[in-house]
């Protein structure tokens, strides 16, 4: 008996798409799972190394006490978290994580500051920042908040290669969640980054209460945007205690994993994130994102504040999977158990879930 395969056409440049319509999105989410799968997974294979992984690190430059009200953070000064707040990091230290990323086996440096939009006063140092990491051989991102053209512009001049800022959620839900920036500011900054000549890392989060409408929705937006963000990140809500969303519901793992087969649909190109929430979840539901179509992680014990696979769990489970970095890890194994194990724990240093 011969059983019907869908038809997948290959897909061309010409093929992206900015025009996607909401019923559109939510019948590829409708899909039966493993049609999605195989549909998500055909079109990676078309843009992307289906065995390599992009690996970052993050860090927070600058932790807690911000303005913004963003319901899921733990680095709101509006919410009792318990987190410690820290002043922006001397140049120097931020150097030395940055080696000690290298050493690791990243190749992107993304560094954050709990800000709704940098000072002018702390405009030198975060561009020294983006200069040094840029010596080391590292690529650079950055999420500092909002960004007006001529702070854009200073960034990318520095050698900025990336800026995150992220929608969060769909434009109807996203008044649930933050009230002191608007979806149009979110959208201005994007704009802006994108002038300046800089690659958009953007995505948003799931488990805040959203429908699926919803998440539909902000995978629609993102792939409407003029160009595809270069990176989307998918990020999974940790929930912290003290913040607004600490007991909101879980999200189904499948409907995560088709998440991200959806958004590697919509944005064949893009680097797909699997971003915070990572800690929780199976080696086994990670790896059934990497075959939806995920091709990018954070890398270490951290995400801002909040925990992530131990670098060297990730390597084994990269080594089971058969996936390599992007950019392979030059380190001998012994150098680096060494400087994993030499690693203070830093999980009092670092805040915000969403990147
Ligand atoms: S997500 Fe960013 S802007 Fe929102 S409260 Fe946290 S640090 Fe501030």
């Amino acid at each position: 008996m011969t059983i019907a395969q869908p038809a997948i056409a290959a897909h061309t440049d010409a093929n992206l798409r900015h025009d996607w319509t909401l019923d559109e999105v939510q019948a590829l989410f409708s899909k039966p799972f493993n049609d999605l799968l195989f549909q998500a997974q055909t079109l990676h294979r078309q843009y992307f190394d289906p065995n390599a992984v992009q690996v970052s690190t993050l860090l927070s430059i600058k932790t807690g006490a911000c303005p913004e009200d963003c319901k899921y953070c733990p680095q709101s000064a509006r919410y009792d978290t318990g987190l410690e707040k820290e002043r922006l990091m001397e140049v120097e230290a931020v150097l030395e994580k940055a080696k000690a990323a290298k050493a690791a086996g990243s190749d992107r440096f993304c560094m954050g500051a709990a800000w709704r939009s940098p000072h002018e006063r702390d405009m030198p140092y975060v561009l020294a920042m983006v200069k040094g990491v840029k010596e080391l051989g590292l690529e650079t991102c950055m999420t500092l908040g909002m960004l007006d053209e001529g702070k854009a512009q200073r960034l990318a001049e520095a050698g900025l290669d990336y800026y995150n800022h992220n929608l969060d959620t769909s434009p109807e839900f996203y008044g649930e969640i933050i009230s002191t920036r608007t979806y149009e500011d979110r959208l201005g900054t994007l704009d802006n980054v994108r002038k300046a000549g800089m690659k958009v890392c953007s995505g948003g989060i799931l488990g805040m209460g959203e429908s699926k409408r919803d998440r539909a929705g902000l995978l629609r937006q993102l792939a409407n945007l003029p160009q595809h963000p270069d990176s989307v990140p998918i990020n999974q809500l940790v929930k912290v205690a003290g913040t607004p969303l600490e007991n909101a519901e879980e999200v189904d793992p499948l409907d995560f994993i088709r998440t991200i087969a959806v958004a590697r649909i919509l944005m064949p190109k893009s680097h797909v994130r699997l971003s915070a929430g990572r800690e929780q979840m199976t080696e086994e539901m990670q790896a059934m994102c990497f075959f939806a179509g995920a091709n990018s992680i954070f890398y270490g014990e951290c995400l801002l504040t909040t925990p992530n696979p131990a670098a060297n769990k990730d390597q084994a489970l990269f080594r089971k999977l058969g996936i390599n970095s992007e950019h392979k890890v030059t380190q001998a194994p012994a150098e680096l158990e060494a400087i994993l194990a030499s690693r203070p724990d830093e999980s009092a240093q670092y805040s915000r879930v969403g990147v």
